[in-house]
Order: C-alpha cells, then sequence, then structure tokens
C-alpha cells in the first residue's frame, strides 16, 4: 500500500442508502456470524479495487458514521468474518479447554466518566495476538531430562525446576516453530584406555589443587599436554574414590573433544583424608576411559524432525510415517561455529481449536530424519558431579587474555550445560485475546 492511499476515498465515489441492520454489534457473542465478503459481478465493475478486499454490504449502505468509523468497523467486520467460525465455543473439548485463566473484561463497561472518551461504541475487540515463545534445553530439569533433546517445558508452573514459560496461552489458533538452533557436532564416544606406569603415577598424584593446570602424558594410548578438569574425592563408608578428570590442552575457544577419567579407591582414616592417599591399602583402577566428540555432523541430515506430544500429527499428510507424526520438520539454514540455523517456514502449522484450544506443557523431542530420537552418547556419559553453573566461568588474566576454566560448562562436553550440545527454539504462538477498542484517529 503505498503512502498516498487514503482510506477515505474508498467511500467517495459510492451511492449510499440506509441498512442500519448490517451494523449490528457483532462482538459480544463468540458465535459471530459476521457478513461474509461478497465477491460478485456488480461489485467488480463498480470498483477496481481488489474486490474481497471490501464487505458488498456497504455499497448500499447510508453512513450514519464518519468514514473512519465506518472504515474501522469494516475492517473489524473483515476480520470477523474470516476469525469468528474458530471461536465458536461449541467446537472445544472441555478438558483441553481451561478458561480459569482467560480474559474476563467486562464488555459492558461505563465509559461515560471517562475525561477523554476515545473507546469506541463497540467497546471491545477481539485480536488475534502473536506471542513468541523462546525454549532453550540449557534450561530444563537434568535430573529428569538428561538428554537436551529430549525434555518439557512447562506453561506457568512456577514451583517447578523445570524449564518454564511464565505464562500459559487460551484460545490458541496456532502454533509454529519459527526457527531453531541445533548444534553441529553432538556426539561423544566413550571407550577404555590404558596408561603407561610412569603416566599412571603422573595421573594418580594428581591434586585438586592444580585444577586447570597442565601435565604430560606420553603413553600409547594418549600422549601429549592435558589440564586438570577436577580431582573429587567422594567418601562411602570407610572408602574414599578419588575421581581424576582431564581434558586435551586446547587453546581458548577451539571446543575441547577429549576428555578422560579414570579413579581409584583408598581406606579412609576415620572420615577423613589420609595424610598419604597413595599408601598400601590404596587399590588402583586399571581403567582410564576416553570421551571424544564424534564429527557426525547434524547439519548434513536433510533434515531433522522435532516432535511435540501435546500437538502430534501436525503434518499428516506427509507420506513418511516419521514426518507424519512430527509436529516440525527442520531444514538446515545456516551456520555458525558450533552451530546451526534451521528453518521451518514452508510448514506454518494452524491447528482446529478442538485440538489447540489451550496450552499448558510441550514435550519436545528432537528427532532425526527416520524418527530415532537423538542423544549426545550411546548411554547417559553425563559428569552429574561437576557444578551445575549455566554460566560461563572463565576468566581473563592480567593481560585480558581468556583463561579457560576446563570444568565451565561452555569447555567440557559432559558437563549437563555444555553450551554447544544445546538447543533453542523459537515458538510463533498465536492466541485471540481481548482488547479494550479504541479510535487512533478522531
Ligand atoms: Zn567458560
Amino acid at each position: 500500500m503505498s503512502s498516498n492511499f487514503n482510506p477515505e476515498d474508498l467511500y467517495r465515489s459510492m451511492n449510499f442508502q440506509s441498512n442500519d441492520d448490517d451494523y449490528s454489534d457483532s462482538i459480544d457473542s463468540y458465535n459471530v456470524q459476521a457478513p461474509l465478503p461478497i465477491i460478485g459481478n456488480t461489485f467488480g465493475k463498480q470498483l477496481p479495487l481488489k474486490s474481497h478486499h471490501i464487505p458488498q454490504y456497504h455499497l448500499n449502505t447510508m453512513p450514519t458514521e464518519s468514514s473512519m468509523q465506518l472504515l474501522e468497523n469494516d475492517v473489524n467486520d473483515l476480520f470477523n468474518s474470516i476469525q469468528a467460525p474458530d471461536l465458536d465455543r461449541t467446537n472445544l473439548v472441555g478438558d483441553e479447554y481451561d478458561d480459569e485463566d482467560g480474559p474476563t473484561i467486562d464488555k459492558d463497561f461505563d465509559t461515560s466518566h471517562l475525561i477523554e472518551n476515545n473507546i469506541t461504541e463497540k467497546k471491545t475487540d477481539e485480536v488475534l495476538q502473536d506471542h513468541f515463545v523462546v525454549v532453550d534445553s540449557i534450561d530444563r530439569n537434568i535430573d529428569k531430562y538428561p538428554n537436551p533433546f529430549s525434555y518439557k517445558v512447562y506453561f506457568n508452573a512456577f514451583d517447578s525446576n523445570d524449564a518454564n514459560i511464565t505464562r500459559n496461552f487460551d484460545r490458541v489458533k496456532s502454533v509454529k516453530l519459527e526457527s531453531a538452533v541445533l548444534p553441529i557436532n553432538y556426539y561423544f564416544l566413550k571407550r577404555s584406555l590404558t596408561l603407561d606406569v610412569s603416566d599412571y603415577l603422573t595421573v594418580r598424584y594428581l591434586e585438586d589443587v592444580s585444577r586447570n593446570e597442565f601435565f604430560n602424558l606420553s603413553s600409547t594410548d594418549i600422549s601429549g599436554s592435558f589440564a586438570v578438569i577436577d580431582v573429587i574425592d567422594t567418601l562411602n563408608d570407610t572408602v574414599f574414590t578419588r575421581c581424576i578428570k582431564f581434558a586435551v590442552e586446547t587453546t581458548y575457544p577451539t571446543a575441547i573433544t577429549k576428555v578422560y577419567e579414570t579413579s581409584f579407591t583408598f581406606d579412609a582414616d576415620g572420615e577423613s583424608l589420609p595424610i598419604d592417599v597413595h599408601d598400601s591399602n590404596t587399590v588402583y583402577s586399571a581403567n582410564v576411559y576416553e570421551y571424544s566428540v564424534q564429527t557426525f555432523n547434524l547439519m548434513e541430515n536433510k533434515y531433522n524432525l522435532l516432535y511435540v506430544d501435546e500437538f502430534s500429527y501436525a503434518n499428516e499428510y506427509s507420506t513418511n510415517e516419521a514426518v507424519k507424526q512430527s509436529f516440525s520438520i527442520m531444514f538446515p539454514d545456516c551456520k555458525n561455529t558450533h552451530v546451526y540455523y534451521t528453518t521451518s517456514k514452508f510448514n506454518d502449522k494452524s491447528y482446529k481449536f478442538n485440538n489447540l484450544g489451550h496450552i499448558n506443557k510441550m514435550t519436545i523431542s528432537i528427532r532425526d530424519p527416520t524418527g530415532t530420537q537423538l542423544k549426545n552418547s550411546y548411554e547417559n556419559y553425563l559428569d552429574l558431579i561437576v557444578p551445575r553453573t549455566k554460566t560461563c566461568q572463565c576468566g581473563t588474566d592480567s593481560d585480558g587474555y581468556f583463561v579457560r576454566d576446563y570444568r565451565c560448562a561452555c569447555s567440557y562436553f559432559r558437563h549437563p550445560f555444555y553450551h554447544h550440545f544445546q538447543n533453542t527454539m523459537v515458538f510463533k504462538i498465536q492466541a485471540y485475546e481481548i482488547n479494550i477498542d479504541k479510535k487512533i484517529f478522531n
């Protein structure tokens, strides 16, 4: 529409006749049957405009209101004619439509005392409001959902540790996945290695105070420079277990792709650490485990699928069974170093009200094209002893160089909140809401 467009021009050449009945207030009821725009031969000949944009009944109507009010009513009626059938509450299934938290505006409120009364005679209007909801797997409850590709988001559930959106949504017309951010490398393996004797002595003498400090190994299986992630002693009755974790030294901010873990037990001195934890009572583990991020690239899948249990069978016309059960197809779009961005612009999803009147939770599952649940490892290899801090704890030295904390969520890929394994999704929820209907112009 050009900036020269004047909406009043629409009415100047028309031959109006009175027909007040066509202006009955159609907003007070959800069961609106507003006049449908009529695309007729006579209409098309009289106006060189797109005929379906203007309800035909105005051609025979004498304006008893200002031209601007008339236009305003037209716009509202046009919306009503499009949206009103979906607002019919009789279509709603009781269990899925919980109206307790819905808007409860008294539509008959008294406007006579207002100093500047710019509220229209209708007083209220129903608008289709867009809400953007951003969901991040880093906010999931990791005790319930260790896998970042599978978790629940609750709406308006303040007392839980789950991912939570601060409100729920009633009268929802559609939900769409606008975009998602997914990891590129997302999978790591665990395998057992051995250390040569001299290296084994090096590792088992690492102390807790040396976290983030470096040491060298030259075993057949493991060689190079390594940094201590953590040394943690856990008391179990009369025995301590010392768990030592270390990583390949990696320049910040390059992603670390290999970390190691070994543990051994030794007798406690009462409930305290013995002065020499490496005395003759010590039983040494023979195993060192290597965890290594694989180069599998999630972006190389032709697409990935988002399942949301509450909205299953959204792509119900797909020939593919896995797609048929999904909520959205996440097509790869562009990439950053560690993540890529998806688009789903081809499948905007509208739902019938009886499927989607109310949203109070979303059970999210991200899957490959065959419908197989994605996960970060064969079994759950998360390190749950690490401090569960979501934000980066790395610092800088006195010259301003970044200094990596090797157990930080930004660096340690067994951290439950490891940044490069998380996903973020942006949903657009369209819901009907009630506004006070104000005149913008006099
Ligand atoms: Zn960090």
